[in-house]
């Protein structure tokens, strides 16, 4: 089976065909996997969690999920979780400018850096960050309307599997988020760690994969 591993706090891109599947793997558990995923021949079009929610009428995506782009087209389906449903799509990604705000003074790894960079290792220029999807990120609307994340209870080897519904370009950030505060956990408090992408075997047309 071929793999990239992602180390903690890090991002890779990749190319996947259309018909390919693949694994997200938390290795460790508890880890945070902000998820972006761009049409191969035009980058404007890209993974949509909004556009999405308001066809699947849920704020989390589920096993079956179609996933739409912002030109609301099926990009990925959301073949097995493997994670009890832990995940998230309204968290924007972190970035620099957060850790500033939360008054981290030393520069910080962050998904939307670990995003833009990964792209660029590829040869594209992400302009605008898009909202990901957000894989065992564990969040929460009270009846209050409150929002909140509890302590991260996605145990060790849970997965989600995709497979693509158009070529693609994925990237995968192990979200470096280690802020401490109250109601808002994120990742296990230890720190971050190292994700997987593994592809399936048996449910490839063709993988040019590419890190
Ligand atoms: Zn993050």
């Amino acid at each position: 089976m071929k793999t990239i591993e992602i180390p903690a706090a890090a991002g890779r891109a990749f190319h996947t065909s259309t018909g390919q599947a693949f694994r997200i793997v938390t290795p460790h558990g508890h880890q945070a996997a902000d998820f972006f995923a761009f049409n191969a021949v035009n980058i404007d079009e890209s993974l949509s969690p909004n556009h999405t929610l308001v066809r699947t009428r849920c704020i989390k995506p589920r096993q079956g999920d179609v996933l739409l782009s912002c030109y609301r087209r099926p990009m990925l389906d959301f073949v097995a979780d493997h994670a009890e449903g832990v995940h998230d799509m309204m968290i924007a990604a972190c970035d620099p400018h957060r850790y500033e705000q939360l008054g981290v003074t030393q520069p910080h790894a962050s998904c939307a850096d670990n995003l833009r960079t990964s792209m660029q290792r590829l040869g594209y220029v992400v302009k605008v960050v898009p909202q990901p999807i957000n894989f065992f990120t564990h969040t929460k609307v009270e009846s209050d309307s409150a929002f909140v994340s509890p302590p991260n209870p996605v145990k060790p080897g849970a997965y989600v599997e995709l497979q693509a519904k158009m070529n693609l370009i994925c990237a995968v950030s192990s979200c470096p988020f280690d802020v401490k505060l109250p109601d808002w956990t994120i990742n296990a408090s230890s720190g971050p760690t190292e994700l997987m992408v593994e592809f399936v075997e048996g449910k490839v047309k063709s993988n040019n994969f590419l890190i």
